[in-house]
Order: structure tokens, then sequence, then C-alpha cells
């Protein structure tokens, strides 16, 4: 059924960069094959999931949204992968993303855009706009995403659907195609909070493979979301998120929210992050950074494109050709920016104060949960933009991840729940109406629980 969904509206929404449905249905014969066998599967064997095509897949090709990587074909599976196969789930493909998970719309990859499907002119966000728009088009009931600096949760926010990133640390990166090594982190997109919650559980925990994997118990996601209670909990609202800049609609289902959290029994009060305002502009050092050591890797040699082969060129020619037309611009901008940044004699006016804001911005979660058992805002300060609006503006583009960032620096667990629908004339001049918006929910590290606890409490 969903191949036939798949067939029927991806001509418009252009959420898949690569379908096979005889792969498809291999799968899911060996699924039925194991659980005749007598295997024990767990609650999500037999589901089809749509896969972000920044993770490794052995029998499907993979990009990550770039044509450095056209026609790849990885020789083994991301962990992610790999753990979504053990439990059972079936890959119906994988999603389109910006290249290498740079950009809030999905306008950046190399294979044209997703759209929207509550407004086809519109983004679908991104880098996962993919596998968000899958999901909120009923091509998947759960799909995959990675979120760096947003996302997940911003995608997920402007389709109306539920995308959470977990605690850094909390799924492995192995096999997951590197863009800043410090703060990319796997997490799942689902229609409710459970599935969401069922779907972390499915591909979370230790991971010998990946260095930064954190070796303790997964956190009960699945057992909160079926809580979905705020009894007895204090919520706090940031007070440096929101005003001038924010849609007055998005604002509006916002405090609609928090007065829901208060109706449910939950105290809520107002603290403040002084720091968080920081956090943009060290992303944006920081991420960078990351980025131009990591795609160092992309030398023409190893994979995928070759330009300018005949025998006649120096290696070193060839990957300057190969580089120049298979990376598209905003990958050139980060490359050239962290490349900067990282130049000798720089390192303590840019990278290194970058990480002490990070530092700060850690201080300022640490000083607020001592107060509060989880932080909210709106997960983005706009509804979904039209396709182009932001395409020849990067710092405008920039500005989707404000709220979402601060915990990618730091680590700490975050989710985006919808909330309900911007008025009309509410979203910001352009006659936006109907869009959906999305509350963040921001826990400490180790605390996703309370993400699915919160967010399946506003759900109900
Ligand atoms: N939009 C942010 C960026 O362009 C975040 C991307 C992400 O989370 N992968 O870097």
């Amino acid at each position: 059924a969903h191949l036939e969904r798949i067939a029927a509206v991806d001509g418009e929404i252009h959420a898949f960069l690569h379908v096979d449905d005889e792969t498809v249905l291999a799968q899911a014969r060996a699924v039925d094959e194991r659980r005749a066998a007598g295997e024990e599967l767990g609650p999500l064997a037999g589901v089809p999931i749509a896969h972000k095509d920044v993770f490794t897949t052995a029998d499907m090709p993979t990009t990550a949204g770039s044509r450095i990587l056209e026609g790849w074909r990885p020789p083994y599976d991301a962990t992610v992968t790999a753990r979504l196969r053990r439990a059972g789930l079936v890959i119906l493909g994988k999603t389109n993303m910006d290249e290498f998970a740079m950009g809030s719309s999905t306008e950046n990859s190399a294979y044209g855009p997703t759209r929207n499907p509550w407004d086809r002119t519109r983004i679908p966000g991104g880098s996962s706009g993919g596998s968000s728009a899958a999901v909120a088009a009923y091509q998947a009931p759960l799909s995959t995403g990675t979120d760096t600096g947003g996302s997940i949760r911003q995608p997920a926010a402007v389709t109306g659907i539920v995308g959470m990133k977990p605690t850094y640390g909390g799924a492995s990166r192995y096999g997951m195609i590197a863009f800043a090594s410090s703060l990319d982190t796997p997490g799942p997109f689902a229609r409710n909070v459970l599935d969401a919650a069922l779907l972390q559980e499915a591909f979370s925990g230790y991971d010998p493979m990946d260095s930064t994997s954190i070796d303790k118990p997964v956190p009960p996601v699945v057992e909160a979301a079926r809580r979905a209670d705020v009894a007895g909990m204090t919520v706090g609202v940031v007070k440096e998120f929101g005003g001038e800049g924010y849609q007055p609609g998005v604002l509006a289902r916002f405090n609609e929210a928090v007065e829901l959290l208060e109706s449910l029994g939950a105290k809520v009060v107002e603290v403040s992050c002084p720091n968080f305002s920081y956090a943009l502009p060290a992303y944006y050092l920081i991420a960078p950074s990351e980025c131009s050591s990591n795609l160092a890797r992309f030398d023409a040699m190893r994979y995928g494109l070759r330009v300018g082969d005949d025998g006649t060129r120096s290696a070193e020619e060839v990957m300057a050709l190969t580089r120049a037309e298979g990376f598209g611009d905003e990958v050139k901008r980060r490359i050239m920016l962290g490349t900067y940044a990282l130049s000798s004699g720089y390192y303590d006016a840019y990278y290194g104060k970058a990480q002490q804001v990070r530092t700060l911005i850690a201080r300022d979660f640490e000083a607020a949960f001592e107060r509060v058992d989880v932080l909210v805002s709106p997960t983005t300060p706009t509804t979904a933009f039209p396709i182009g609006e932001r395409a020849d503006d990067p710092m405008a583009m920039y500005l989707a991840d404000l709220c979402t960032i601060p915990s990618n620096l730091t680590g700490n667990a975050a989710i985006s729940v919808p909330c309900g629908l911007a008025e009309a004339g509410s979203g910001g001049g352009d006659g936006t109406t109907g869009l959906p918006v999305g509350l963040q929910i921001m826990t400490p590290v180790l605390g996703d629980d309370r993400a699915y606890r919160v967010g399946a409490a506003v759900e109900k």
C-alpha cells in the first residue's frame, strides 16, 4: 500500500531519491520468514520506513543529496540501518535531503527540492525534508532523520509531524555520513509521539563502532510516551525565544500549548537563558569547521564522482575539478568558512571562542534544569516558507534553526510536536494560513523520556 502511495504522489512531493519495489518486497518476505521461524520480533516488525539518504545501506545507493556521491553503493550498513533491519522494519527507500545535511529547506539537494504536502509551493524543512514530507504525505508511517542544528525538529514542525533529536551519543553515528561530528545526531520522525518513541528505542543504544556512543541504558522513552502526563512537572518557558522575528500565528499556538500544559497540572515558570542568543553564531563557526575537515575525504579517489581523469592531469587537478563540480554552493561556502576559521593564527578568535560559548550555553541549561524539568519554545520562528524565498539569502535560511541549535551544541535531547495550525493572516505577511506549528520540548542530557512524556501529554 505504501509503495502504491509513493507511486501516486511522489512525482509531486519528491520525498524519495531511491525506491526499488523489488528490494522492498524482498525485505517484507524476509520478515515473514523470520516470524514463521519463530524469531521474537519487536513491535515494529513489518512496518515500512523511509530512510534518510545520509545513512549507508548495502542494498541501496547512498548520496547524502550530493552529486559527488551519485551512484555510490556503500559496502556496508550504518548501525542505524542494521538495527532497523534487526527490528524487522522494511526500508521503503532513501529520502531527499540538503546536500550533506547543510540547509533548512531541502533546496540544497543536488537532486531538486522536496515539496511540503500541506502546500506544495512551500519547503518541507530541512535538511531531513524528504523524511518529513514522506511521513506527512502518508508515503511512510515512520522515517529517520539526522539533526545537527535542527534538521529533524524544524522539518517536523513545518510539516505537522513529530520529530525527535535524541541525546547526542544515544544512537550510533557509524555509517551516517558526517557533517559536524560533535553535533550530528540520528533520530526518528512519526505521526504521533508513541510511534517516534518506539522507533528511537529500536535503533538506539551503545555501539562500540562509534567512539562517542553512550554506554548506558536507553532512557525509558516508550514508557514515557505511554504515560503522557505532566502532573507535578515544572515547565520553563525560555524568555529569549519569542517576540521580534516570530510570526504572530506561531506565537499564538505556542502560548496556547503552554496554557494547555498548565491546565494539565504542570507548573509553568519563565526562565532566562541569556547565552542562547549566541548559539547561532557559535554554531556557524563550529559546524563549518567540522564539515571542512569531514568533507576532505571526498577526494575523487575513494568514492563516487571523478572528473577529468584522462591521463593528462595530476591527482591534485582531478581532485580540484571533481570537488568543483561535485559540491554545491552551500557546501563550498561552508568548507571555505570552516577552513578559514581553523587556519593557523585564527583558532583563538573563532573556533576557540565558539567552543567557549558552547560551555556558556551548557551552563544556561544546567542552571535552568535545577529549576525545571523541561524547557519549551516554538520549534521555529515561522511556518513553512515558499520555495525559493530564502534560497539566495543564507542568513535568512540560518534563522530557521534559531531555537533548535542550543540543544545540539550541548548534546541535550529535544522533541518537536505539532501544536496546531497558524490562523489565516497570522503567518507573516504572505497570506500564510492553515500551516502547522511545532512546540519544542528540551530536556537534560539523557532526559529523552521527559520530552516524550510531555509531548504525548500535549498530543492527547
Ligand atoms: N540548518 C542547519 C544547517 O544548515 C542545520 C542542519 C542540520 O541539522 N543538519 O547547518
